[in-house]
């Protein structure tokens, strides 16, 4: 088993980033891409808040040319789903269904999967009128009427956000209570343009057949009555679930879930670094995954130079000089 200085989990716009800087290092990375590969840009349509792309770049294409970009230097990409790690070897050990790798320094960007309500018609019109990112498609809402669906503090902060391009927003929520924080809740309640659907779940999302929303058709929890709500657009802001699967029992994870990073992107093992949403519950934006990524190769990369036999071996290959 060749042991390679770095592997990279995840291909999303965290992974691919952290591709590119350590592979431009000269460090040849190898990425396992992961069912889902592309992460969640893969989901949506037009990205308007990438920069560099003023009239915007659809996901797909964006995470296509990153791929691209991430290869032209030299990472090494692998089409496999990791199904073990053993962090407490050195080298690292990473398993996929078929093979073993072991690495010096290891990428951990295995993003998060927002929460969906598993309906077909929410799948079938995601990016075409259904979103799981508010930041990210609220603008193509101006003027028109649409729906959050949730109680948490996220459907909260997306319904207020929504505001300010909507012309109104019906928050559906499953129970009379909201889940919430009161000032949260306090702020939502005094918007005017909100509206409120308690006790109601979402039974189906129209219209499939059009290839864009119309309206969804909620169901009354307890008297099974159903209501169809006219709106251009569905959010569904039920939560995120990181995927740390992995790592549970070797690195440290907070109480939902999300890796713990400290000085940037350490993780609680020295030589793992973690980047984009996999850490990040709070901005979780595209850019932002991009940017830890950064963070993260160039702090493998001074892990690795740290390393005496990396040391040794850089500077026999007149790479780096050794170090005093
Ligand atoms: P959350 O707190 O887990 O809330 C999820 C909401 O979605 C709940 O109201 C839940 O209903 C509902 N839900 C879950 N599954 C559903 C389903 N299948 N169908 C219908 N409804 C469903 O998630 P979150 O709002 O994303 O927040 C996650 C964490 O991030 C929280 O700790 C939150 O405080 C934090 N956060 C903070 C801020 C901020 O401070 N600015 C912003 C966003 C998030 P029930 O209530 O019935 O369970």
């Amino acid at each position: 088993m060749e042991t390679r200085d770095v592997l990279i989990i995840g291909s999303g716009p965290a992974g691919l980033t952290a591709a590119i800087y350590t592979a431009r290092g000269n460090l040849r990375p190898l990425l396992i891409e992961g069912t889902d590969a592309g992460g969640q840009l893969m989901l949506t349509t037009l990205v308007e808040n990438w920069p560099g792309h003023r009239d915007g770049i659809m996901g797909p294409d964006l995470m296509g040319e990153m791929r691209a970009q991430a290869q032209r230097f030299g990472t090494e990409i692998i089409q496999g789903h990791v199904t073990k790690v053993d962090l407490g070897r050195r080298p690292f050990v990473v398993r996929t269904a078929e093979h073993e790798y072991a690495a010096r320094a290891l990428i951990i960007a295995t993003g998060a999967s927002a929460r969906l309500l598993g309906l077909p018609s929410e799948r079938t019109l995601m990016g075409h009128g259904v979103s799981t990112c508010a930041t990210c498609d609220g603008y193509f809402f101006r003027g028109l009427e649409i729906a959050v669906v949730g109680g948490g503090d996220s459907a909260m902060e997306e319904a207020t956000f929504l505001t300010r391009f909507a012309s109104k927003v019906t928050v559906i929520h499953r129970r009379d209570a909201l889940r919430a924080s009161k000032v949260m809740q306090d702020k939502a309640r005094q918007n005017p343009k909100i509206a409120w659907m308690l006790n109601h779940e979402v039974d189906e999302i129209r219209d499939p057949g059009k290839g864009e929303v119309t309206s969804v058709v909620v169901r009354h929890v307890s008297t099974g009555a159903k209501t169809e709500i006219p709106v251009a657009g569905v959010f569904v802001a039920i939560g995120h679930t990181p995927n740390t699967g992995l790592f549970k029992d070797q690195l440290a994870l907070d109480r939902n879930g999300y890796l713990v990073t400290h000085d940037g992107v350490k993780t609680s093992v020295e030589g793992v670094f973690a980047c984009g949403d996999v850490q990040d519950h709070v901005y979780r934006q595209a850019v932002t995954a991009a940017g830890s990524g950064c963070m993260a190769a160039l702090d493998a990369e001074r892990y690795l130079e740290s390393l005496p036999a990396h040391a040794e071996s850089a500077a026999a290959a007149g790479l780096v000089e050794p170090r005093s």
